[in-house]
């Protein structure tokens, strides 16, 4: 019997998840351990939530008070979220994480011509099945440009990675160009990472290649993750991420025990 039933359904988040470090998938998304928020996933929801705001205005309507409208709107949204009261970042927290969003909104603003933005969907849910797999994806932006060819654009609130770690970052948007020419039976004509911090955009061209490719990866992915489900072995992958692990403390790279994780350690639903 399998320890764990294979998953059926993957989320390029997911996939990074298990490719990071196997073990810490297993606490997060097979015995559903609490990962808890951080000011900076709590940031990143809230910024994309401003531009998906401000993208849904006609493209005559975006200037930068509209984008400040949009923060606002958002501002209004997240003051009593849960994971905002979780973190306490209420009152002057609140504010100075407002003021953050604003900035990096602003900076989003002067990296393009808003005008210029032709969206087809904003936040987009997608998902194809892949022989035993179905790939579940939401797109922050897929728009025509002005050849009418699809772009995808994903914005990103962290720091932009060197040029030696940027084929890495752009595996997630690979995965959302395969769903697309599934959906759409069309190739994406550019992917796009928007870092918004440092006002930088990392651009690739997707092919039939790379996107044959990026199939190829998922099936493998999930095999993988279906064989560490057989068997129970999820391995350990030690790396910087650790500094940042929830579950550093039950993790044998520690000294720890990952059983002891199914009972000390807190559940999801606790805190949902
Ligand atoms: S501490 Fe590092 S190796 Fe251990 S589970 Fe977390 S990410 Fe994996």
């Amino acid at each position: 019997m399998s320890a764990y039933a294979p998953p059926t359904t993957l989320s390029p988040s997911r996939i990074d998840s298990f490719l990071s470090c196997p073990l810490a998938f297993r606490f997060s998304s097979l015995d559903g351990l609490f990962d808890p928020p951080t000011e900076a996933t709590v940031r990143g929801t809230m910024v994309h939530q401003a531009l998906e705001y401000f993208y849904d205005s006609p493209n005559t309507e975006r200037s930068e008070d509209q984008l400040h409208s949009a923060v606002d709107k958002m501002i209004g949204d997240y003051e009593t979220d849960d994971d905002i009261i979780f973190l306490g970042l209420t009152g002057d927290k609140y504010d100075k994480l407002g003021n953050e969003c604003r900035k990096l909104a602003l900076n989003a603003l002067e990296m393009e011509d808003p005008k210029q933005v032709n969206p087809v969907g904003l936040e987009l849910r997608i998902e194809a099945t892949f022989g035993e797999v179905t790939l579940r994806g939401i797109i922050d932006r897929l728009e025509r440009d002005s050849e009418g060819r699809l772009v995808i654009t994903d914005y990103k609130t962290g720091r932009a990675p060197g040029p030696s770690f940027e084929k890495k970052a752009l595996a997630g948007v690979h995965f959302y160009a395969l769903l697309c020419q599934r959906e759409f039976e069309e190739d994406a004509a550019e992917l796009r990472l928007m870092y918004v911090k440092s006002s930088q955009t990392i651009t690739s061209r997707p092919s039939s290649k790379t996107i044959s490719f990026t199939e190829q990866r998922l099936t493998a992915v999930h095999q993988a993750i279906s064989q560490a489900c057989e068997s129970g072995q999820f391995a350990t992958r030690k790396s910087a991420l650790c500094n940042y692990c929830t579950f550093q403390q039950w993790c044998p790279e520690f000294g720890g025990d990952p059983n002891v994780a199914l009972v000390e350690a807190p559940r999801r639903a606790q805190h949902s």
